[in-house]
């Protein structure tokens, strides 16, 4: 296995983490979707993203955040706004948020690991499971 090489395969999966309702973006991710699709930053602010209020426990504290927007998922219940929902992936792969760059954060996908293991299973390489 060369070095870079990654044990997961994007091709091979719905995209669940393009399902996660926060997505978190900054205004350097603003910037970068604006430049794409040749809108101003207000625009492009207003019409991808949503303003969101994070509330934690653990300490206690009331983030606000920007996040994108979703919409209705035949898979998963929502799915961020850029996914292609026949071709399953991203539509704005050069220009997507730098969380989305980061994900995985490593050889491994959590996810993929269990949907390869499911699909071994259950002998079906196309089974999605609930996650
Ligand atoms: S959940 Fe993992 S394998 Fe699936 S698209 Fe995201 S990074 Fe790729
Ligand atoms: S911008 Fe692209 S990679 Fe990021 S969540 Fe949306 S579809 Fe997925």
């Amino acid at each position: 296995m060369s070095k870079n090489k990654v044990d997961y395969d994007c091709s091979k999966c719905p995209g669940y983490c393009c399902s996660y309702p926060r997505i978190v973006v900054t205004d350097r991710d603003i910037k970068r979707l604006a430049k794409h699709f040749g809108l101003s930053e207000e625009k492009a602010k207003t019409r991808f993203t949503r303003s969101y209020v994070f509330k934690s426990d653990k300490p206690k504290e009331t983030i606000k955040e920007r996040i994108l927007k979703h919409r209705k998922d035949q898979i998963y219940a929502t799915i961020c706004q850029f996914f292609d929902q026949d071709l399953r992936r991203c539509t704005v792969y050069e220009a997507r948020p730098d969380v989305c760059r980061q994900f995985p954060d490593g050889k491994k996908c959590g996810y993929y690991t269990f949907l390869k293991f499911e699909r071994k299973h259950q002998g079906d390489q196309d089974f999605i499971p609930s996650a």
